[in-house]
């Protein structure tokens, strides 16, 4: 399997396009006919333009014969969630009241991805406007996880997990808010890296919750995350919550990994709730780095049970302001059954929201409100100080924390659906980073006994990346997990 061509890695395939062992123009060919083949099962796919895709990768190969690649991603294609505008594409943000926007520009990342010279292949299905941990809440259809179509892929990122899983693309980017790049990357079995705040621009992505969200690289080894982020990375003067912050080389980084590293295990993770494998498969990655030389302590996260309920104040808080200018005039989808100007506000978004977002927006308005914003919203930001506090106290006395991405493997279609709660479980250990702002990296760690991926989660002090990289790539060096693929 690991012979197909849209199985092997991003380094491996830049080796080949420099050697000229394969043109940029068969490899696109190749990961488009990979995705006409499966996809009808996988769902990965919103849209995509294959004339676009194959030109950008004619112009790689342009580039190449003349000896100038823009970098070793020149040639690469890399997919997009469809909440990251490209210019000329569909934006749906997985709502229907998206349905038939085409974005008028590029976000700061396409246009990085651009410069890299990276060949842009096809919109990624997504949770609507990245609320939810299963893919479900798409309005336009579920994604499947390759390991097996009758589970789920993890969300909000569903589609840009699977179809790296699958080999229907070989890079692709998603967003995390609250674990969507983590969560679903641990459901498909490959890597997945959440950026600390402000290392990657937001211009162009659809905001779901603006203090929390960050674009991240998913790709099937920690190499090829690395490459991504590389070219990603960086402070952009159209996002001003963008951080000035010393970008050292990753990639090569990653080998370098010298020093032994003190590495926190929080006792808070690993109580109830932890299926007994997943436990398993983490206690086997946190002994591997013990027998590696590093330093294994227990640490305590206290504020552990308060992250769930802050982050559902302040993340519905900020969706329920954000998605205000979804009002039937300014964008896409319009009520038809509307009389007046009135009516068009409340039919357009009583029919283009599907029930989770309609759900997040109330609450978020019900939180915003005079006789609330005390004890709900402001409460919400004094726990969430704590939160980071707790987090930075604890990154002082360690150089990483180790944790399961996800309390359980994938779960079959249906099972959390109905029940928003224990959809909202799905992310207690991911959440944490996005209310600190801190890094986190998810990468298989293992298989459970029905054959599904395990993630396993390296956390780092704010725009260390290039440590939790190094950790994860230490890990992956030894363990297989990087060659293992579904059979789709
Ligand atoms: N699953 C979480 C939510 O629904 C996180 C989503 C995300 O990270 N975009 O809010």
């Amino acid at each position: 399997m690991d012979d197909e061509i849209f199985f092997k890695s991003a380094q491996r395939l830049s080796a080949m396009l420099d050697r000229r062992e394969i043109s940029s123009v068969e490899l696109a060919k190749a990961v488009i006919e990979r995705a006409k083949q499966i996809d009808s099962k996988i769902g990965a796919f919103l849209s995509f333009d294959e004339a676009k895709t194959l030109r950008e990768a004619e112009e790689s190969d342009a580039r190449r014969k003349k000896g100038r690649p823009l970098s070793v991603l020149d040639g690469i294609p890399v997919s997009l969630k469809d909440l990251i505008a490209e210019k000329g594409q569909p934006l749906t943000c997985g709502s229907k009241i998206l349905e038939n926007f085409v974005s008028p520009y590029d976000a700061t990342v396409t246009e990085r991805l651009r410069a890299a010279g990276c060949v842009l292949w096809g919109r990624l299905n997504m949770d609507e406007f990245a609320m939810g941990s299963s893919n479900e809440n798409s309005a336009y259809k579920p994604v499947a996880n390759p390991w097996n179509i009758g589970c789920v892929p993890g969300g909000s990122s569903g589609g840009s997990a699977a179809a790296v899983a699958a080999g229907e693309t070989i890079l692709s980017l998603g967003s995390d808010t609250g674990g969507s790049i983590r969560q679903p990357a641990a459901f498909c079995g490959i890597c997945g890296l959440k950026p600390s705040y402000g290392a990657v621009s937001r211009y162009g992505l659809v905001a779901f919750a603006s203090s929390l969200d960050q674009i991240g690289p998913m790709g099937r080894s920690v190499e090829d995350v690395a490459s991504l982020f590389q070219v990603m990375a960086g402070i952009d003067k159209k996002d001003s919550s963008s951080f000035p912050f010393r970008k050292p080389n990753y990639l090569a980084g990653l080998s370098k990994f010298s020093s032994l590293k003190r590495l926190g295990v929080p006792k808070e993770y690993f109580q109830g709730g932890l299926d007994s494998e997943v436990r398993k498969a983490l206690e086997n990655a946190i002994e591997f780095y013990r027998s590696a030389g590093h330093e294994i302590v227990e640490v305590s996260l206290e504020m552990t049970k308060y992250v769930m309920p802050a982050y559902y104040i302040i993340a519905t808080a900020e969706a329920s302001s954000n998605l205000a200018r979804f009002d039937g005039i300014r964008y896409g989808f319009r009520s038809k059954a509307t009389s007046n100007a009135i009516d068009i506000y409340f039919k357009t978004r009583g029919e283009g929201f599907g029930e989770e977002v309609k759900r997040r927006i109330m609450l978020g308005t019900y939180v915003l409100s005079n006789e609330n914003f005390d004890s709900y919203y402001r409460h919400a930001q004094k726990v969430r100080t704590l939160i980071r506090n707790d987090f930075m106290r604890v990154l002082g006395e360690v150089n990483a924390i180790i944790a399961p991405t996800t309390p359980t493997v994938a779960f079959e279609f249906g099972k959390k659906k109905f029940d928003p709660l224990q959809m909202y479980l799905c992310d207690i250990f991911t959440v944490q980073a996005n209310m600190v702002g801190t890094c986190g990296i998810s990468i298989p760690c293992g298989m459970s006994s029905t054959n599904l991926p395990i993630g396993m989660q390296i956390l780092g002090k704010p725009f260390k990346e290039h440590e939790i990289l190094s950790l994860a790539y230490e890990f992956e060096s030894a363990h297989g997990c990087k060659n293992l693929h579904p059979k789709i």
